[in-house]
């Protein structure tokens, strides 16, 4: 279904490939195959070590949560999603991403574990959504 929310506006070739993989059901992180270091975003250099011979990786979706904020007042466009919970998510493989936690406000916490929720999402909805995992 089309949406009239705001999406990301790829700026460079990696962002481009990133949310098409995204859009195909296929989150994933920049893995850099001359030092084995794992990043997100992509971009075109390692910022470990500066090669420029890395690949998409596909990631398990499963992480902790590292921070998180509650928006109860969202702009005007995401106003029938509120509260909206965004969290900092530290994947397993070791990168951060921002991402939608579907859960009340109280249930979540910095700590909880959580995977990606994320049927497959089409190019006009590409906002990833974890669930929290029981304790
Ligand atoms: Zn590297």
């Amino acid at each position: 279904m089309p949406t009239n929310k705001p999406i990301p506006t790829p700026t460079t070739e990696y962002e481009r490939q990133y949310w098409q993989r995204v859009a195909n059901g296929d989150v994933c992180i920049a893995h850099c195959q001359a030092c084995d270091h794992v990043y997100h975003p992509p971009r075109r250099y390692c910022p470990d070590c500066y090669s420029d011979e890395w690949e998409f990786k596909s990631i398990a979706g499963t992480g902790t949560v590292y921070g998180y904020t509650s928006i109860h007042r969202p702009t005007q466009r995401f106003a029938s999603d509120a509260p909206i919970v965004s969290a900092i998510i530290t994947l397993d493989e070791g990168p951060r991403l921002m991402g939608r936690v579907a859960c009340e406000s109280e249930a979540i916490a910095a700590g909880r574990r959580v995977c990606l929720d994320t049927p497959k999402l089409s190019s006009d909805n590409v906002r990833l959504t974890f669930k929290l995992l029981p304790k």
